[in-house]
């Protein structure tokens, strides 16, 4: 019993019962292989019970009651023992029996290729590997080094937690008066996390206490404001702070920033370098309906949520059936007296029992105490969300229906997802033709639901409009065919400005370059983070960063980030002051991800969503395996750069 304990966990210090209570609720194939920590016997991965293949995130995954039974009957003597020994663990599994346990427990192979990086994500050997070493970068080259984050978001605290960690001298600066990015914006009643909670959060602070699977706004914020306390960024950040502009200044290898506070005094700061982490989905976009200035009552975004607007018995107009849409509708049905939902495309939506649920106390429990519980149940929600989809999403140029599918795996998700809504509102043919996508699933990005959505549009004071909008009126909104329907207040669901990146700040890089111009409708950077004529600037959730097929946005962002302190790091074992994309690297890139794109179901004419631009280009989705992207970025290549 020499083993290294798992530092990640509490020590069990209660009685039988609470164990025996609490693995109740766990989830079997987990707990299988926290009982090879616990035990040392790694014959359980050559045993009769064997977890089948993994499907949905974190499912039991079909293991029968015996087998659930009799894991849990073993894991209860073996946490007592542990209990009673003091916490000691046998000596940890090697790197082989590692990998054959991720194999073991999703019921198919794990590739090679995805065994570091599931393991750098699962963190075992209690190393936040995703932290860059900067062994020999002496203290004074670092303090050299003047970095500003703007934007105090998931990704931005996440810069500011590296760069603290590297001794770097920085800023942050947050327009809100809040961290959290989306998670302090959005405030209306119903927002969740739609990406599993276990996570959906950082892989260096993850959170035992998740009251829920997929949790409410507030308990985000919740964890993105303890993070920044924790880890002790939040002195470094300035809030109600804006950037106006960044201009590049060649004599001095720095940024000068004009910054604009709350109260509209604007001052100037010097920076070597930018990390722009500003976000794809936080600048609200309202359609220019006719009329609009006219409307007498309320009318706003769904991100700007009035919380001092009472809807209880009012007539509500809810224009726009997205993600937000999608969690918003159920809670206005609840009080509103008329509730008109104006539809112009329906949306797909996959069944996901847990959407709402709590996490029982038991599995609360054991995630806090049973070592290595916690990693491996991160693993399992982690690993069916990891590139396993990609082969529905891309288009087969053979396929005989490309108007309602792309090939034969996205037929197959259509049928089953057309059944799902018809086994809810297959009993109203108008309310269901009206909700079937005319579109291939995974066009717009795929919605999470457990029947509150058409349960919601089945309600009496409901109405699914599909008629489309002519114009507001001061008492409403009138529609083709129609005529008007009459509102007290109308809430804008109608989502972001996601293409416009680094907007509305003016940047200004070498030779007097405004990015704004060079981007124009078809941002693009080298691996969504550097561009050409930029030196020193690097963006999170960049370009073509958005993920609509796999992983979560986090784990994006700490692959970004990672890159991003290696770059500097580079830098400064090179003795330079500035680096910058060669634009040959970065043209290379650009034409990849154009080709790749371009083969996707999200560049299918069928549908307008804001993964495109104008023209339907593909701008803001990565069409990259999860895989080759960790790859690609777990350290700059020097030789894409020039230096200075
Ligand atoms: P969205 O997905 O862009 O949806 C906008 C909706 O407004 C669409 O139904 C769109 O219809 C409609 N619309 C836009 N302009 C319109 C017009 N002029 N007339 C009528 N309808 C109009 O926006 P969102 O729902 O805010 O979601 C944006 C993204 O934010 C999501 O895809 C997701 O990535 C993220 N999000 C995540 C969560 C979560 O994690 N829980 C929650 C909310 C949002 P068309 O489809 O016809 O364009």
């Amino acid at each position: 019993m020499s083993g290294r304990p798992d530092a990640g966990v509490a020590p069990i210090a209660c009685d039988d019962a609470t164990i025996e209570g609490a693995l109740e609720s766990a989830n079997v194939p987990a707990l299988l292989m926290s009982l090879i920590h616990l035990t040392g016997d790694t014959t359980i991965l050559r045993g009769s019970i064997r977890p089948p293949k993994v499907v949905g995130r974190g499912a039991e995954s079909g293991l029968s009651a015996q087998d659930k039974a009799a894991v849990r009957a073993r894991a209860f003597e073996a946490l007592r023992a542990y209990r009673d020994r003091g916490g000691t663990l046998p000596e940890p599994p090697g790197p082989q029996t590692i990998a054959a346990m991720m194999a073991f427990v999703v019921g198919e192979p794990v590739p090679e290729a995805y065994v570091p990086m599931m393991q750098e994500e699962m963190a075992l050997d209690g190393r936040d590997a995703r932290g860059e070493s900067w062994e020999g970068i002496a203290p004074g080259a670092r303090q050299g080094l003047r970095v500003l984050v703007i934007g105090a978001g998931m990704s931005g605290l996440l810069a500011a937690i590296r760069l603290q960690e590297h001794g770097v001298p920085y800023d942050v600066v947050e327009k809100n008066d809040a961290v959290g990015g989306t998670w302090s914006e959005n405030t209306y009643p119903g927002c969740r996390v739609d990406v599993p909670n276990h996570f959906y959060c950082y892989s260096f602070a993850p959170n035992p206490d998740w009251s829920r699977y997929y949790s409410r706004q507030p308990e985000l914020q919740a964890y993105f404001e303890d993070c920044a306390n924790r880890f002790g960024v939040r002195p470094r950040i300035r809030f109600g702070c804006e950037v106006v502009s960044a201009q590049w200044n060649e004599e001095h290898a720095q940024w000068q920033v004009r910054l604009r506070s709350a109260d509209g005094v604007e001052t100037c700061a010097s920076y070597r370098a930018i990390v722009s982490a500003v976000g794809q989905l936080n600048r609200p976009k309202i359609p220019d309906v006719a009329g609009l200035p006219s409307f007498r009552g309320p009318a706003f975004h769904s991100a700007r949520w009035d919380p001092t607007i009472d809807l209880r018995g009012k007539r509500v107009a809810v224009i726009g059936t997205g993600a937000s849409a999608l969690q918003l509708v159920p809670e206005v049905a609840k009080v509103a007296s008329r509730l008109f939902v104006l539809q112009r495309s329906p949306a797909w939506m996959s069944p996901n029992p847990r959407y709402h649920r709590r996490v029982p106390e038991g599995q609360k429990w054991l995630l806090r105490h049973v070592p290595f519980y916690a990693r491996w149940y991160r693993f399992l929600l982690f690993w069916p969300a990891s590139d396993g989809l990609m082969p529905s999403l891309i288009v087969d140029p053979d396929w005989p229906h490309p108007q309602r599918s792309v090939n034969e795996r996205n037929e197959e998700a259509r049928l089953a997802l057309t059944g799902y809504l018809e086994a809810q509102v297959g009993d109203d043919p108008e309310l269901f033709a009206k909700v079937v996508p005319d579109y291939p699933p995974f066009v717009k990005r795929m919605l999470q639901d457990d029947g509150r959505w058409l349960g919601a549009l089945r309600q009496e004071h409901v109405d699914l409009v599909t008629e489309a909008i002519e114009r507001i009126e001061p008492d409403g909104v009138v529609v083709e065919g129609r005529g008007r329907l009459d509102v007290d207040v109308i809430v804008f669901a109608t989502g972001f400005h996601a293409n416009r990146f680094l907007w509305p700040m003016e940047i200004v890089g070498r030779e007097g370059r405004v990015l704004r111009d060079v981007w124009g409708d078809e941002p693009t950077a080298y691996l969504g983070i550097t561009v050409p004529g930029f030196p020193n600037l690097f963006c999170l959730y960049g370009p073509g960063t958005n993920l609509a097929h796999a992983g979560s946005i986090i784990f994006h962002s700490e692959c970004q980030v990672r890159y991003v302190m290696g770059c500097l790091k580079v830098m400064l074992e090179r003795g330079g002051t500035a680096m910058e994309c060669r634009a040959e690297v970065a043209n290379e890139y650009d034409r990849r991800h154009l080709e790749a794109t371009r083969r996707t179901v999200w560049a299918h004419p069928g549908a307008r969503s804001w993964y495109k631009n104008q023209a339907g280009r593909v701008t803001t989705v990565s069409p990259w395996r999860l895989v080759d992207y960790w790859r690609w970025t777990r350290r700059p290549d020097p030789a894409d750069f020039t230096f200075g």
